[in-house]
């Protein structure tokens, strides 16, 4: 046998004192880490097993549990740090590409921690909005440049279709395949009682789910699966995905151990088979390809669904989004290199792609130069984590925003980053029946509901603050944000000023 290079990434401390050996813990963890041990008449742990999900920490009757990292540490070096090593050794081991979930944590600059948001003082009074009326409410599609009226005041001018939301949060596309059934009914509950949307993602919609459809965006990615006229017309809006902020550049690739009866007849696909993405569109090559694809998805819904097409920010998104612009999409989806996944390649994760603030403020201000700005409405994603960042998002040019990992946390993901291992203690990112149940969509739904109210109240009481009473009027205004610690070049692209000035 080998020698055993790997230490455990974390060390799991029972107070002994404290532990009645009901062996929760045990029962609960998918990883199997606990075990009881006859002979010692005690519960032991394997740590090489832990992914730090917390989950036995949470239901430990007893708060005997505590999760830290392990202690080992290799020999102090800033460029072959532990985790450099460590991946080496596993590569070395496997020959194979290592595979990550959720989003890239590197420490990157996070721009919302850089940008402040102004408030009125003496002149422009604030607004109180338990007192006052405050539209949060967004309208997103295509919007005429001008508005034209018949003699007898009714309207000439077309309207594109629309998609109307009540609050200016949506959820992103997260795949039934992904996410379990239980996630995806949380989901979509929660956006219809919220009077916004959820998004299938590229897996199709379950026949259970059709009765949400008004609130639901239906996704046509490169894999096409689950795709056909009647899933097209279900929903309120068709996505087309270009792209992931999670995986720029890739395709997609749900496990066969994913794929059950229900998952399987969804995507169309057969039971226990690897469901594959390509990473292009195979009829997509250019801007021309992609306006092709959007108007044969309005013809197959007689012109009655706006059409998003989504994309990862990545160095050229301005040019990108121009062309998206006038390609006759309604929404651009833009997807920053935080936004999360199921799975994806690490590198990718983690080093392809560019932050979704200096994406989102160039794209809105290339639109604005050319004159095209009214063309599409910008909806942007990738680790919205409050409502800060989603008036910040606002102000900097975006109409709406996506959350995924929120959402996902509401619903008790603690972010251990194992989705692609399909074992979630969550019961959230994992098809496992088993595990599945341990989240209960009727509890689940509210959750996501009250998490929603509580950030729609925080950003009417910062729209207040400013003195607006209305978040159309916050709409790439750049004046009611200032940078802090940031460079004149990363200042000029946010189009912000710097605080002080
Ligand atoms: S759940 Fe807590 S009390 Fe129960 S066996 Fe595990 S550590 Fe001990
Ligand atoms: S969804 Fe589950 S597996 Fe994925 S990060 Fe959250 S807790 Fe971990």
């Amino acid at each position: 046998m080998g020698i055993n290079y790997f230490t455990p990434q974390y060390e799991v401390c029972r107070d002994p004192k404290k532990c009645i050996k009901c062996k929760v813990c045990m029962r609960q963890c998918a990883n199997e880490v606990h075990s009881y041990d006859e002979e010692l008449d005690m519960m032991v742990a394997d740590d090489s097993k832990c992914v730090d999900c917390q989950r036995c920490v949470s239901l430990c009757p007893t708060r005997a549990l505590r999760i830290t990292k392990y202690k080992n540490e290799f020999k102090e070096n800033a460029n072959w740090t532990q985790q450099h090593i460590t991946e080496i050794y596993k590569q070395a081991n496997t020959g194979g590409v290592l595979l990550s979930s959720m989003g890239n944590p590197v420490p990157y600059p996070i721009y919302w921690d850089k940008l402040l948001i102004n408030a009125s003082q003496v002149t422009n009074p604030s607004i109180d909005p338990l007192r006052e009326p405050m539209e949060t409410r967004v309208q997103l599609g295509s919007k005429p440049q001008k508005l034209e009226f018949a003699e007898d005041g009714k309207l000439k001018t077309k309207i594109a279709p629309h998609l109307e939301l009540q609050v200016p949060i949506m959820f992103s596309a997260m795949s039934y395949g992904s996410i379990s059934r239980n996630a995806h009914e949380s989901l979509a509950r929660a956006a219809e009682e919220l009077g916004t949307y959820y998004n299938t993602g590229e897996g199709g919609l379950n026949e259970d789910f059709y009765q949400y459809g008004k609130n639901t965006i239906v996704q046509v990615a490169s894999g096409r699966f689950g795709v056909h006229v009647g899933y097209l017309s279900a929903g309120a809006a068709i996505e087309i995905k270009m792209g992931q902020g999670a995986k720029p550049g890739i395709g997609g690739h749900l496990p066969g151990e994913k794929v059950g009866e229900d998952v399987s007849k969804t995507r169309m696909i057969p039971v226990g088979s690897d469901a594959i993405s390509p990473a292009p569109h195979h009829d997509i090559y250019s801007i021309e390809d992609l306006r092709q694809l959007v108007f044969s998805l309005k013809e197959a819904t007689a012109y009655t669904k706006p059409v998003i097409v989504k994309i990862a920010a990545v160095h050229n998104v301005a040019a990108i989004a121009s062309g998206i612009a006038r390609s006759g999409a309604d929404i651009i989806a833009i997807d920053g290199y935080r936004g999360g996944t199921g799975a994806a390649p690490t590198r990718i994760r983690d080093n392809v792609g560019i932050p979704i603030e200096l994406a989102l403020a160039s794209v809105d201000q290339r639109l604005r130069d050319e004159g095209i700005r009214n063309n599409v409405s910008l909806v942007v994603a990738g680790s919205i984590r409050n409502s800060g960042d989603i008036v910040k998002a606002i102000a900097l040019g975006a109409d709406a925003v996506y959350i995924g990992t929120s959402a996902l946390i509401a619903l008790g993901c603690h972010v251990c980053r194992s989705c692609h291992g399909g074992k979630c203690n969550w019961g959230i990112a994992t098809q496992r029946p088993d595990l599945v149940k341990r989240l209960n969509p009727d509890i689940g739904y509210k959750r996501l509901i009250n998490l929603v109210h509580a950030w729609d109240h925080e950003i009417k009481e910062m729209l207040g603050g400013m003195g607006i009473n209305a978040i159309e009027s916050l709409k790439g205004n750049r004046l009611m944000l200032r940078g802090i610690g940031l460079s004149q070049k990363e200042l000029d692209i946010l189009g912000v000023m710097h605080a002080g000035e």
